[in-house]
């Protein structure tokens, strides 16, 4: 066959699958029109530590940069977890909303430089890159959730402690009021990050009290609407996750904690807060980390079905129903 022939013949072919070899790359381009769904599927995110390598629990700085990328690109919005459990997640007509979590506290998350005497959020740790994105890609707010532990080893304290990192102890509690000021939400992630499946009631309930109370130190009458699950593990009584008391042995005062939001470890995309069968005591998420793809969700994602995704109408006041 003549080579022109051959090129007039292939062209129609080729500009047809152009658009399906884009979207298999997850560069769904985004100008394209998605049929309003918010019964839909909603990615709840989560990320530990971001560092200079990929691992268990650890993503690069390059690839936390490269997720929140391709995220905006494909039409995600962050949403707050308080719009996501009292129904009004308010985005534009098309856009879907994604819930950032952040979990452990470390200062990889949120570390201070001291720069002449003030301490400004270092731009390399995860919260440095987050608000920095935001900073060029305006659609965004400062909007997630950080569940953290007051008191675990390593710097795991309210996002360093002790030196560690170069943190000092007396920035802790600085550091959750500022994320509390920007926007970010606060969640509970036990004191020291205990295996609540091998405790007593009484542990694991002094657990949740302790980290509530360390919350409350540092933004006084915080409403913690969120827990998340150390390792995923349950504790044997799982009603205690929802709330609990425990008396301080000290002061003799019983402190309760309420959690309306329950968060695993995996289990896929959440449902949205429209769909009947949606649990807010059992939020399934995506982990992000060493081995776990973020790109496979999302097409996961565009596909018709039960993983697909939810599509606002742009009014939180009605429910669009594919
Ligand atoms: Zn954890």
């Amino acid at each position: 066959m003549h080579p022109a022939l051959m090129v007039r013949l292939l062209l129609p072919t080729l500009l047809c699958l152009f658009p399906i070899l884009l979207r298999g790359q997850g560069r769904e381009s985004a100008t394209a029109v998605r049929t309003p769904n918010e019964l839909g599927r909603i990615p709840i995110v989560e990320w530990h530590q971001v560092v200079d390598k990929d691992g268990t629990y650890k993503v690069s700085r390059e690839r936390f940069r490269a997720e929140l990328e391709e995220l905006h690109r494909r039409g995600y919005v962050p949403i707050s977890l308080a719009s996501y459990l009292d129904k009004q997640i308010d985005i534009p007509v098309g856009k879907s909303p994604v819930l950032f979590t952040f979990d452990d506290a470390s200062p990889s998350q949120f570390r201070y430089l001291e720069r002449n005497g003030q301490l400004v959020i270092d731009p390399t740790s995860a919260l440095g890159i987050l608000l920095d994105f935001i900073k060029t890609h305006p659609d965004w707010k400062p909007r997630g959730v950080f569940c953290m532990l007051p008191a675990a080893d390593a710097g795991h304290a309210f996002f360093g402690n002790k030196g560690i990192d170069g943190q000092k102890s007396e920035w802790r509690m600085k550091k959750v009021k500022q994320l509390h000021e920007l926007g970010f939400e606060l969640c509970n992630h036990t004191l020291w990050h205990a295996k609540l499946s091998k405790y007593s009631d009484a542990v694991v309930q002094e657990q949740f009290a302790r980290g509530l109370m360390a919350i409350d130190s540092a933004v006084p009458g915080y409403n913690v609407r969120g827990m998340a699950l150390p390792y995923g593990l349950w504790p044997k009584n799982r009603a205690l996750t929802k709330a609990g008391s425990w008396t301080d042995p000290k002061s003799k005062r019983v402190v309760r904690y309420t959690h309306e939001a329950v968060f695993e470890v995996a289990g896929g995309p959440a449902r949205s807060p429209h769909d009947p069968l949606f649990d807010a005591g059992k939020l399934p998420r995506v982990p992000l980390q060493g081995g776990t793809n973020l790109t496979t969700t999302l097409n996961e994602m565009d596909k018709a079905g039960k993983w697909a995704r939810y599509v606002s109408d742009g009014n939180p006041k009605t429910v669009a129903k594919p």
